[in-house]
């Protein structure tokens, strides 16, 4: 069964991931380059994690509410 809005949603959560992922990959990289700006990263991680969970919560509130 397909359903539109729970695609969206997944679409969604994966991007908030990549996004995610792309920032620890880039923080990883930075350590390695000795780059101190650290707080940088924190902050940008620690929003991306806010959007992944967001996301998360979203899609899981509607397979619950809509049973698709
Ligand atoms: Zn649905």
């Amino acid at each position: 069964m397909e359903c539109p809005e729970q695609k969206r949603l997944h679409a969604e959560l994966s991007q908030a991931l990549r996004v995610l992922v792309e920032l620890q990959g880039s923080q990883i990289a930075a350590v390695k380059l000795g780059d101190k700006r650290m707080t940088r990263f924190e902050e940008e991680i620690r929003m991306a994690l806010n959007a992944w969970q967001s996301s998360r919560r979203a899609y899981l509130q509607h397979c619950a509410e809509h049973g698709c």
